[in-house]
């Protein structure tokens, strides 16, 4: 597995390359971003080039080129003389690719590219060097022990914090508090303790914060120092959903790298190819998802396409049984909360499968409406056309719409504060019914 592989990141991946070019990488960085666009992928992998010794410069070039000029067409043929970090160690062991999962983006050879090893004089750490080539990056060997540590999840110097960790806590009554938060105690012993330690084997320690945004203040301002004077040998990455859910005083002291949705397209040819999906099937989990490869990918576990066909009724209903709406998407609700409960860790409990799950089903209506929108507006729908019901009236005007998706809108803010889910979707039913034929 390679840093470059991690696609449709390409600010990150040039930010990141520049630094591990220049031999100046930030101690501490955090990654901002929706949910499910790579940032925990991209960090691992990061932290598999800081611990590899064979790190080195790699050249990405077309197959074919690479076969016109009796190049190597794997990285396993590849000789790299000098490493990134210092000097080479043996090269042993596979590379199985299985630490990522279904998150894990294609291999080069399936991205139509192969890397074979350029210069490497310019990677010598404590080097200014000038920027990266374009398609010239630097990556892990993918073959050495640490290599092989890392991809099996047991490299001794990589450790992923989350606030599940409480469960292992050394203090029972840490061990048998409610885990929603990463806490001070999690943050004290997995984090400052072992960040002050040598590296188990030599080179460096990586810690990956995930979830960042559930840090609590006082452990926010446990990390302040550490995030301020990190030991040399140690780098920090704090995976975020949004970077303002930090203090302002973690933020400063990180080097920030955004994260951007991914693209509809992407996720749709990734869905087909995972999961046998029909593709408008897939089409609706994508614009749903909105950029998101995990949550798309969650969507399609959830079997919510089997929920699809029954939310175009009920909102068909709406047009002239407003409340026996609600209840018909109180249902579908209801259905949904049980197969998201394996979501859940133990800690947070059926109230937020079904608070989940409602905030699904006004998701799904909304993805559904934004194409009524786009009609609406004289554009063509993303959706299948086909799932359009169109000829049963005019469509409604856009300040209809504006009402049902502020109706939308609110009623996520009421789902959040644990209002009376019959009142919030009742609202929903009546938004529905006001705007008229919506064409779904
Ligand atoms: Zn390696």
């Amino acid at each position: 597995m390679q840093l470059s592989d991690v696609r449709y990141q390409d600010v990150a991946q040039s930010q990141l390359q520049r630094a591990l070019h220049s031999g100046r990488m930030p101690h501490a960085y955090l990654f901002a971003g929706p949910p499910g666009v790579g940032k925990e992928m991209l960090a691992t992998r990061l932290a598999q080039v800081l611990l590899c010794p064979n790190a080195a410069v790699t050249r990405r070039v077309a197959v074919r080129d690479a076969a016109l000029s009796n190049a190597p067409s794997a990285p396993a043929e590849a000789e790299a003389p000098v490493g990134l970090f210092g000097p080479l160690s043996d090269a042993g062991g596979e590379d199985d690719g299985g630490l990522f999962g279904a998150m894990d983006a294609p291999s080069s050879v399936d991205s139509g590219e192969a890397f074979v090893p350029v210069d490497v004089e310019s990677a010598t750490s404590n080097r200014a060097a000038p920027p990266p080539e374009k398609d010239c990056s630097i990556e892990a060997c993918g073959q050495c022990v640490d290599c092989t540590l890392l991809t099996a999840g047991t490299h001794p110097d990589f450790h992923r914090i989350h606030r599940m960790l409480s469960k292992l806590h050394p203090n029972k009554e840490v061990r048998n508090r409610k885990a929603t938060v990463l806490s001070i105690d999690v943050i004290r012993q997995f984090l400052l303790g072992p960040i002050g330690l040598r590296p188990s084997r030599g080179r460096a320690k990586v810690f990956v914060i995930v979830e960042a945004e559930r840090l609590n203040q006082s452990a926010e301002n446990a990390m302040l120092k550490t995030l301020e004077e990190p030991p040399d040998d140690s780098y920090l990455i704090l995976l975020a959903n949004s970077a303002d859910s930090l203090l302002a005083t973690t933020r400063s002291r990180c080097q920030k790298v955004v994260f951007g949705p991914l693209p509809t397209d992407f996720i749709v040819e990734r869905l087909t190819a995972e999961s046998k999906i029909a593709r408008d099937t897939a089409l609706f989990f994508a614009e749903m998802a909105q950029g998101s490869l995990g949550l798309a990918q969650r969507y399609v576990e959830l079997g919510i396409g089997e929920r699809v066909e029954a939310l175009h009724e009920t909102i068909r209903q709406a047009e002239s049984e407003p409340l026996a709406a609600s209840k018909r998407l109180q249902d579908i609700a209801k259905d949904l909360a049980g197969p998201l409960k394996k979501y859940q860790d133990e800690d947070e409990g059926d109230t937020n499968a079904s608070r989940d799950a409602q905030l699904l089903v006004l998701a799904m209506i909304a993805t559904l409406l934004r194409d009524t929108q786009r009609m609406a507006a004289g554009a063509k729908p993303i959706l299948s056309e086909a799932r359009m019901k169109q000829g049963k009236g005019p469509l409604p005007g856009t300040r209809h719409l504006r009402h049902v998706f502020r109706a939308i809108n609110e009623a996520e803010y009421q789902i959040s504060s644990n209002a009376n889910t019959g009142l919030i979707f009742d609202s929903i039913g009546i938004a529905l019914n006001r705007a008229g034929h919506l064409a779904v």
